[in-house]
C-alpha cells in the first residue's frame, strides 16, 4: 500500500538550512516532515574541521554538527524521512510530492533546502586529497593555510573572490585559469590585478594534484598550458577548486522560477519563491555566501515565512470575517 504523509510543512534537504527550518517550524507547532535526500546532513557531512560556526570555541567536526542539528530538530518535534523526492506537483495546494519508493507527501507549505554541490575537475588525485590540501571553499578552509602557498583554480566571480580572500592568510596566492581572460565582474578583476600578492597563470589547466610522502597532503600542482602543451609544477599546500556549483534544482525546472545558473529565485530579503507557499533557503538560493551559518539563517527565515503564510491562509477573508463576527 502506498504510504501517504500529510504535513503543514514539508522540508526538502537536511543540511543546516533544512534542519534550521525544521527547528523553527517544529517550535511553531507545524510538525514538519524533513525528507533528508541522498546526502543526509548535506555538505558538512563531507567536511572535517569546522572553526567558523558560532557557539563553539574549539574545533568541531562537520558530521558531528549535523548530527546535533538533526537531534535538536527531532527533539522539538520534526520528523525525519530517509527518502528522496522524484516528482513534484505544485499546481495546487496541498502540494503533492512523490518519494523514490512511491511514498506520497502532501503539504500546505514546501521549504526547499536541497543545497548545491561544488563542481570538481574530476581528477582522481583531486578526490584523494580533498580535506588534505584540496578544498572547494576558501572561506571555510583558507584559515588552515595561514602563511602557506595556495592556488585557486577557475576564472569566475567565486575564483577571484576566493583568491582575494586568501590574501588575508597567505602572501603567495596564484590563480590558474584555463583561458586568457576572466569571466568575473570587471570590478573584482580590477581589485585582483591591483593586488601584489596574487599571480595569475593563464591558459593553463591542472593535470594532477601532487601528494607528499606519507600523510603530508598536497605539495604541488602539475600544470599544462592548453595552448603550448608545456608542463610545469607549482609548489602549493592549498588548492582551491572554484569552477562553479550545481544547485540541486532539477526537480523544479519549469515549476519554479530559477535564475540563469539554475538557482532558486527568491524575493530579495525573503525566502519567497514565485509559487505561493513554496520557500527556498540555503545554498539552493544563495550563490554568494554559501556558508553553514548563512544557510541556517535563511532556513530560519523560510520557516518564519511559511508560518506567516499559513496564518494568512487560515485567517478568514474579510467577508467571512464579517460573517463570523455576525454569527
Ligand atoms: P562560474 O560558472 O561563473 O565560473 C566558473 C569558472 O570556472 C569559469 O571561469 C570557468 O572557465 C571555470 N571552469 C569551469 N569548469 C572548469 C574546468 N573543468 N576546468 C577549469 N576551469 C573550469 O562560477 P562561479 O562559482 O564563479 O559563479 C557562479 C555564479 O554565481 C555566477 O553567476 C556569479 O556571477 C555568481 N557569483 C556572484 C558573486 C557575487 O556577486 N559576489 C560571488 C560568487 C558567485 P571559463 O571561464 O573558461 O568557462
Amino acid at each position: 500500500m502506498t504510504a501517504v504523509h500529510s504535513t503543514r510543512m514539508l522540508i526538502l534537504g537536511s543540511g543546516p538550512a533544512g534542519l534550521s527550518a525544521a527547528i523553527y517550524g517544529a517550535r511553531a507547532g507545524l510538525a514538519p516532515i524533513v525528507v533528508q535526500g541522498i546526502q543526509p546532513g548535506g555538505q558538512l557531512t563531507t567536511t572535517t574541521d569546522v572553526e567558523n560556526y558560532p557557539g563553539f570555541r574549539h574545533v568541531i567536526q562537520g558530521p558531528w554538527l549535523m548530527e546535533e542539528m538533526q537531534a535538536q530538530a527531532e527533539h522539538v518535534g520534526a520528523q525525519m524521512m530517509w527518502d528522496t523526492i522524484v516528482d513534484v506537483d505544485l499546481s495546487q495546494r496541498p502540494f503533492k510530492l512523490t518519494g523514490d519508493g512511491g511514498a506520497i507527501y502532501m503539504c500546505d507549505t514546501l521549504v526547499i533546502a536541497t543545497g548545491a554541490q561544488a563542481k570538481w575537475l574530476g581528477l582522481e588525485s583531486e578526490q584523494k586529497l580533498r580535506g588534505q590540501g584540496v578544498s572547494a571553499c576558501a572561506t571555510c578552509d583558507g584559515f588552515f593555510f595561514r602563511g602557506k602557498k595556495v592556488a585557486v583554480i577557475g576564472g569566475g566571480n567565486t575564483a577571484v573572490e576566493e583568491a582575494l580572500y586568501l590574501t588575508n592568510h597567505s602572501h603567495d596566492v596564484t590563480i590558474i585559469h584555463r583561458r586568457d581572460s576572466f569571466r568575473a565582474e570587471k570590478i573584482l578583476q580590477e581589485r585582483l590585478f591591483k593586488h601584489h600578492g596574487i599571480k595569475v597563470i593563464w591558459d593553463t589547466e591542472v593535470a594532477e594534484f601532487v601528494a607528499g610522502e606519507g600523510n603530508e597532503g598536497l605539495i604541488a600542482l602539475d600544470l599544462r598550458n592548453v595552448k603550448t602543451g608545456e608542463t610545469s609544477r607549482l609548489d602549493v599546500e592549498g588548492g582551491f577548486v572554484a569552477i562553479g556549483h550545481h544547485p540541486a534544482t532539477e526537480l523544479f525546472v519549469g515549476k519554479i522560477d530559477l535564475d540563469r545558473d539554475g538557482y532558486m529565485k527568491v524575493t530579495p530579503g525573503t525566502s519567497l519563491t514565485n509559487v505561493p507557499g513554496v520557500f527556498a533557503c540555503g545554498d539552493v538560493m544563495d550563490k554568494i555566501y554559501r556558508q553553514a551559518i548563512t544557510a541556517a539563517g535563511t532556513g530560519c527565515m523560510a520557516a518564519l515565512d511559511a508560518e506567516r503564510f499559513l496564518q494568512e491562509q487560515d485567517y478568514p477573508v474579510p467577508e467571512d470575517a464579517e460573517k463570523v463576527a455576525a454569527e
